[in-house]
């Protein structure tokens, strides 16, 4: 008889992290320390709270973690496959903890970097990589988030400044942010606006009675003429495809978060259906049970795949957002399904926050929803297929 090999890591079946670097492999352990020692312990009470853990992010800050992927300007210069792995890693906690980190990464550090004046960038990056000064990233407005050619809140130009009027909905960490981008219609095009907290007509209001996310802020934000000078709107975009390029970043970190979600649903349900036993076996040793079980890992390890590849063709400067939507559609719906099904294993036990799949199962309604829904990013895909755009 030959000896049986080492047992396959269930979370990682196709042993993903052998494709990893040194460096990206450094980058997932520290994450995953500081996520099992420092931000699990405090995100279910959070959640319970419903408040968004602030405590963490100076160590979110220390660890690099804030514009990760910006060269310079204090930020750690890390690779996209590491930022995948981030957000992994942050997800597993919570993924109000990772929607706060994608949020100032990809939604307020990336636009700045991207089309920010050098004295945007000098003022802005330092102090939100520290974690010294917070963002939040206002595109979606209340008649409809789908569809963001509607926008309604617009700017007007008055002499070098601008005002501006309207408003923004679901608006992730809108009453703590000291600057919010904000994108507006103007007679020349869409364009990006750092609205600063005490700016003279600009106020926001936290949504309560949040039922998902509850451990991160969501927002409601007014602007009612309010003077932004010159020197803060973003000069190097006009045009949708500022916010829109702003998502496809954001897009790419959350394929990888929702896999984080999905693994802590399949570890404690490894473990549950082990120790539990009804009709004088243990759950684990049902041929239904291991089918479910299975079935969890195949699609976790599809999502990997995804992400892992759409990682490499990122740091190549391939990625297409497409393939991002292709991924994003699919990796929320493998770990929603796969945290509703734990939480259905898990019977009575399944509704208790003491175990994880309800809290991950409630927040990834709002991860499968943000960014663009299902439909959306699905009428994407086929677009491609087609030519047609058959969104509106
Ligand atoms: C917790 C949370 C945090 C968020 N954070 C932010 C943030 O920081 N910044 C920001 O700008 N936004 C943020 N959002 C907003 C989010 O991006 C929007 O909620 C999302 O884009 C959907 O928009 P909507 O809610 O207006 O739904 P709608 O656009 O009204 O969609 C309603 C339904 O219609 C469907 N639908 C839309 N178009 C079509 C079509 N052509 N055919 C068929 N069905 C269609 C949708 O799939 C959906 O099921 C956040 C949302 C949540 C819940």
């Amino acid at each position: 008889m030959t000896a049986s090999k080492s047992a396959l890591n269930p979370l990682d079946l196709f042993d993903i992290r052998s494709e990893l670097s040194d460096d990206e492999r450094m980058v997932q352990d520290s994450v995953a320390r500081f996520v099992d020692e420092q931000a699990i312990p405090l995100m279910r009470e959070a959640f319970e709270q419903h408040r968004f853990p602030s405590e963490l992010i100076s160590q979110v800050a220390e660890l690099g973690l804030l514009g990760s992927s910006i060269d310079g300007y204090g930020c750690a210069g890390l690779n996209s496959i590491s930022y995948g792995l981030i957000c992994q890693e942050l997800e597993r906690g919570d993924s109000g903890l990772r929607s706060f980190v994608s949020v100032q990464s990809s939604l307020v550090m990336f636009p700045i970097y991207a089309y920010g004046s050098e004295e945007q960038k000098q003022r802005w990056l330092p102090a939100m990589a520290k974690g010294e000064a917070i963002g939040c990233f206002g595109l979606t407005e209340s008649q409809g988030g789908s569809d963001p050619s509607n926008m309604k809140t617009h700017a007007k130009k008055d002499g070098d400044d601008w005002i501006l009027n309207g408003s923004k909905m679901w608006i992730t960490n809108g009453t703590i942010a000291d600057a919010a981008v904000i994108w507006a219609t103007t007679d020349e095009g869409v364009k990006g606006f750092i609205v600063e907290k005490d700016m003279p007509g600009f106020t926001s209001q936290e949504i309560d009675n949040k039922f998902s996310l509850r451990a991160s802020i969501t927002a409601a934000l007014f602007f009612d003429d309010v003077r932004i000078p010159a020197a803060n709107v973003l000069p190097g975009v006009t045009g949708l495809k500022g916010p829109l390029s702003c998502l496809t970043q954001a897009r790419y970190g959350i394929t990888w978060g929702v896999i984080g979600a999905a693994q802590a649903c399949l570890d404690e349900v490894i473990r549950y259906t082990g120790d539990r036993v009804l009709f004088d076996r243990p759950l684990s040793h049902t041929q239904t049970i291991q089918i479910r079980l299975a079935d969890m890992a195949r699609r976790i390890t599809t999502a990997q795949l995804l992400s892992l590849q759409l990682g490499r063709l990122k740091d190549r400067g391939e990625l297409r957002p497409t393939q991002v939507s292709l991924a994003k559609w699919n990796n929320c719906r493998a770990a929603i399904d796969i945290a509703r099904d734990a939480r259905d294993i898990l019977g009575g036990s399944g509704i208790s926050a003491e175990y994880v799949p309800i809290r991950h199962m409630l927040n990834l309604e709002s991860v499968i929803t943000y960014e663009g829904t299902e439909t959306v990013h699905q009428l994407v895909v086929g677009k491609e297929l087609t030519g047609v755009n058959a969104l509106g």
